[in-house]
């Protein structure tokens, strides 16, 4: 009698643990299914009634285009760096970003590059500052991830590991635009006649790109890539390359890629205050980018905005500028937008 009960207590538990096995296999399926990327093309002073309806479809057009490429790869199974990457490389080969072609000029007319990308699972990243010579600096930036023992490579020495990766070369004309070289005379020729009076990066539109992604595996990684300020001088470098100031991710947390006045990103460590409110404050993704961008940032007069997504591709696109060039994808979900 004893011993039929045992059975039949011991049959019910090993039921139980099956179906309880069995219905965590379908969360897992579920969860497994999700996939999200969320990307910017810049913030700044992009106000509707500067923007002719032929610009803003140019605008819509590649920005849709960057999201159905992230899409594709994310709903096919393919890597959140995958993703990221050849996202990047579509707005880095666009003339409209600020970012590899269209790139803005520095103070001596040359353009110089920053790009850096960050993996959640393992927090490895790979940046690079001021190169001259690659063609997409994402590529550079992942290589040094990927295939070195360093995280930041800057200068001749970054332009010289990128080469011997074997990633495209392009010349100093390829980077350029006229609207680009345009800016850099305007602005060059306000820093003449104003004097003291005139202010390097007031009414900037940054253009720098950037995009977070998280794969069906539950990866997360953000990536970053920009011509850096109009008028830069000396070497200067920006938040963008910088980990954990303009670009960050955690898989126990968020992926984030800022955009605007960088310096601000610096000094704030903006990206990484995002994830670090998350871990010890136990906020929100969208509570803690609102905060630094709407409070924090904007109190201390840094303009500019930040994508990020969550481990549970949660979004948050926040700006304190009129604008920012923004979208992203959620399983069947798209958003793109321009204006607040
Ligand atoms: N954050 C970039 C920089 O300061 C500019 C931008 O976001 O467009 O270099």
């Amino acid at each position: 009698m004893f011993y039929k009960a045992t059975i039949a207590a011991f049959s019910l538990c090993l039921l139980w643990a099956c179906s309880s096995n069995q219905t965590q296999d379908i969360e897992t399926l579920q969860k497994s299914a999700d996939f999200a990327m969320v990307l910017h093309g810049g913030a700044g002073t992009i106000l509707k009634e500067n923007l002719s309806e032929a610009q803003e479809k140019a605008y819509t057009d590649a920005l849709n285009t960057a999201l159905d490429i992230g899409s594709e790869i994310l709903k096919n199974g393919g890597t959140s760096m995958d993703a990221v990457t050849k996202t990047i490389i579509h707005l880095e080969n666009s003339p409209l970003f600020n970012a590899g072609k269209g790139a803005v000029f520095t103070h001596s007319g040359t353009n110089e590059l920053d790009a850096s990308i960050m993996r959640g699972s393992d927090l490895e990243a790979g940046a690079v500052g001021g190169i001259k010579t690659i063609k997409n600096p994402i590529l550079a930036a992942q290589a040094v991830l990927e295939n070195s023992e360093h995280v930041f490579m800057a200068g001749e020495g970054a332009d010289k590991f990128s080469q011997e990766q074997g990633l495209e070369i392009a010349p100093p004309e390829y980077f350029r635009t006229e609207r680009r070289w345009n800016s850099l005379q305007k602005i060059l020729e306000q820093e003449k006649t104003m004097g003291a009076a005139f202010e390097p990066f007031q009414d900037s539109k940054y253009g720098t790109v950037g995009v977070v992604a998280l794969d069906k595996a539950g990866n997360i990684v953000a990536g970053t890539s920009t011509g850096g300020m109009t008028n830069k001088k000396y070497n200067r470098i920006g938040d963008s390359p910088v980990i954990g100031a303009g670009t960050y991710a955690d898989n126990k947390t968020c992926g984030v890629s800022c955009t605007g006045h960088g310096e601000y990103f610096i000094r704030y460590a903006v990206a990484h205050d995002v994830s670090a409110m998350m871990a010890y404050k136990g906020v929100t993704l969208q509570e803690a980018a609102d905060h630094i961008i709407n409070k924090k940032l904007k109190k201390a007069g840094g303009s500019g905005g930040l994508v990020a997504l969550d481990k549970d591709g949660n979004i948050a696109m926040p700006f304190n500028t009129p604008g920012m060039y923004r979208g992203y994808v959620r399983g069947e979900e798209r958003f793109i937008g321009i204006y607040k």
